[in-house]
Formats: structure tokens, sequence, C-alpha cells
């Protein structure tokens, strides 16, 4: 694969069509080798797109939960320096990176052009500037291609990770999705039927997490450097607020506590030195743990309140921060102590944080239901 041929393909619709097709990606000996085979081919073959925030990801997976191939380009090392992600360095990662993962997601999976069936792409939420060049990418192979182009909200795509597994969801279902950009839960009726009970109304709980890592001066992403530093905390060392909203609200709010322990490190008045650089391991891993088990105790709190609210038989958890494994299992121990018992759903690690096999699975239902895109899709930053 020539990947200096692949970036200048980005700057002109023709030579991106020529740029991507299948000769440029060594497809094109498969796909004579099998035109002369006449098997009746049943399975539906999608090919996914995701870019919405700080990973390039693509996938094939047929009849939406055989995952014939995914590959996802991290952006973790270009936004490390930044402590968060920065669109315009995320935008251009992801033109860079566009091609070569598409093109090594179908050379993974083994399939020709011919025997994909759709393109489908997250176009919303997120940041505008990296969601377009997915959507670039997916219309500009719709077209040339002559496949239907799906268009896939990231967020119902993260739901469906959880679903990956399982052929018959046990209704009602409520969803929990916590990622970098979004805490949500849901009513799930089905992968296309999806109605929000609630979200936060500041910062979304892995911001939180990847903000108090940077005030802890622990690594980026925060997420998993701060699950890593809180095994060898005490969780009871700190109070820090749990903000409910209210009794009844199934919103989250999480900037508050972000405030807390930047109090905490840096005195009420904010003029005092952080005392992190003094502090020793324990007191950091304490104050992670701390941390760490107040999210999950309103997290857990909230998802209860939903599931009891539609008498959920069901759970399911996605989303990145649904990676953390103090998370799955408190979410189990709620499931496992109601009375009956509800059913979790979790999605697989690999899946929990972006990804495009969510996307092409997701977009499986919308294909069976005939819900296509057409060339006039937008990246949309809401959702
Ligand atoms: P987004 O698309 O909004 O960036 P992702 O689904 O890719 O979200 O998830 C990334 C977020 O998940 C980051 O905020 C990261 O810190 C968080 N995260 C990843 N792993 C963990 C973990 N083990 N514990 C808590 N948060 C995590
Ligand atoms: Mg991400």
């Amino acid at each position: 694969m020539d990947s200096r041929h692949l970036s200048h393909a980005w700057y002109g619709a023709g030579t991106l069509t020529r740029g991507i097709g299948p000769a440029n990606i060594g497809l094109m000996e498969a796909e004579e080798e099998r035109a002369t085979s006449h098997e009746p081919r049943e399975a539906v073959n999608i090919l996914g797109i995701e870019t919405s925030c700080d990973e390039t990801a693509a996938a094939v997976v047929a009849d939406g939960r055989i995952v014939k191939s995914s590959v996802v380009a991290s952006q973790t090392k270009l936004h490390e320096k930044y402590g968060g992600v920065v669109p315009e360095v995320a935008s251009r990662a992801h033109i860079e990176k566009i091609y070569p993962v598409i093109a090594e997601a179908i050379e993974q999976a083994q399939v020709t052009r011919d025997e994909i069936d759709a393109v489908a792409v997250a176009n919303q939420p997120g940041l505008t500037i990296a969601l377009v060049v997915g959507v670039t990418a997916a219309k500009t192979l719709s077209f040339a291609w002559e496949k239907p182009l799906i268009a896939i909200n990231h967020l119902h795509a993260h739901l469906q990770s959880a679903m990956l597994d399982e052929e018959h969801l046990e209704l009602p279902a409520v969803a929990l999705i916590v990622s970098g950009g979004h805490t949500c839960l849901y009513d799930c009726e089905s992968p296309l039927e999806l109605q929000l009970l609630g979200s936060t109304i500041d910062d979304a709980a892995g911001e939180a997490f990847d903000k108090v890592a940077t005030i802890l001066r622990l690594p980026y992403p925060g997420g998993p450097s701060i699950e890593k530093a809180a095994k060898d905390g005490d969780p009871s060392a700190v109070q820090f607020p749990r903000s409910m909203l209210g009794p009844d609200s199934l919103d989250f709010s999480f900037s508050g506590i972000k405030t807390a322990v930047l109090y905490h490190c840096r005195g009420q008045d904010m003029k005092g030195e952080n005392r992190v650089d003094s502090m020793s391991r324990q007191q950091i891993a304490d104050i992670a743990a701390s941390f760490q088990a107040a999210i999950i105790e309103v997290l857990v709190k909230k998802t209860l309140r939903a599931a009891e609210k539609i008498d959920a038989k069901t759970v399911l958890l996605g989303g990145g921060v649904a990676a953390n494994n103090a998370l799955r299992d408190a979410i189990q121990q709620m499931c496992d102590s109601s009375v009956p018992a509800r059913k979790l759903l979790v999605a697989p690690k690999p899946y929990c944080t972006d990804n495009a096999v969510m996307v092409a699975s997701l977009a499986y239902y919308k294909f069976k239901a005939g819900l296509f895109a057409d060339l006039s899709l937008e990246a949309k930053a809401h959702g």
C-alpha cells in the first residue's frame, strides 16, 4: 500500500475515487479470481467508518455481528502533550490515516468491493472537523462503488457494541453510554428505537476522568491511568461530592467533582501550590480511588433509577469508560441484586472505546430497514 499516494488522494474527489479503487488496495486479483465463482452469497457485508473524535477506524461486519475486520488508528500519542483532544490535530490525523485504515480493513476482511453491500459512517455527534473526514470518505466510496450509504449516530453505535453477542434483547432495556464526550441513558427497544432518558448537563464522565488525571499528573488518557492508580487507593479516603440533581433526575453533572478534586489539591482559593507534586504515591492513589468511587456511585444510582423507571429487564453498558473494571463490576452487582435480577450486556473491551465495528454492526439494521442516506449527508456536532 502506498500511503504517500493516499494522502495526496484527498485533495480532489476524482483523484480520491481513483486512489481508493480496488486496484490500489490490492483487491483486483482477488476480484478476478472470484468472478468465476457463482456461489450464492447471503451475508450482508457492511464497511463501517468512524472518525468522530480521536480514533480513525474502519471495519467490515457481516450480518451485524460477524466481525471480519476491525482497524483502529488511535491518536493518543498526538494529543498526549496537550492533555486532551485538539480538534484541528485530530482532523489532520484522520485525513492522513483514513485511506490506509479503510484499505487495511478491506484487506483483512478478505472481501472484494463487489462483496461489500453498503458503506456506513458515523456522521454525528462529535467534532465536526473530525467527522467530516469519515463522512467524505464514505460518500466518495458510496458514489464510486455505487453502494448505499448509511448514516450512523455515534452514540447509538456505542450502545450497539453491548448488543454484539446478543440476538434477542429482553425488553424493556436501559442503556448507559459513558464516553469521553458523552454520558447518556436510553430506553432501548431495538437497535434502531432509542429514547434518550437523560444525559450530562456539563462534563461527560470520561472527560472528568481525563481532567482529574491531568490534575493528578497521571498519564494521558486519564481513564485507564486513574483506574490503575485507584487499585492501590482507599475509595473512602476523600469524600468527593456525588451530584444527583434531585431525586428523580436522570441527568448527570460531573463538573462539580472535577472542581472538588482541584480544590483538594490546590486549596479553595486556588492560591496554594499544587500539592500533587509533594504527595506520596499512596495519597495520589487515595484521591484517584475516591474520585473513581464517587463517579461510579452516581453512574450506578442513575442507571438503577432509569432501570426502575422503565422496569428494565436488561441493562446495556458501552462507551470508553465502560472499559473500567470497577464500573463493570458495580453495574453487574446492581443488576444481580435487583429483584428480579436484571441481565447485563456489556460491550467487549476492544469495542468500548471508539471503533468502526459498532458502526458497521448498527448499519446492518438500517440496511434491513432500507434506511439509507444520500450524498447530501453532513457531519453534525450534535445528535
Ligand atoms: P470519545 O469518543 O467521546 O472520545 P471513547 O468512547 O473513545 O469516547 O472513550 C474515551 C474515553 O474513555 C476517555 O475519556 C477515556 O479516559 C475513557 N476511558 C478509557 N478507558 C477507561 C477506563 N479504564 N476507565 C475510565 N475511563 C476510561
Ligand atoms: Mg475516542
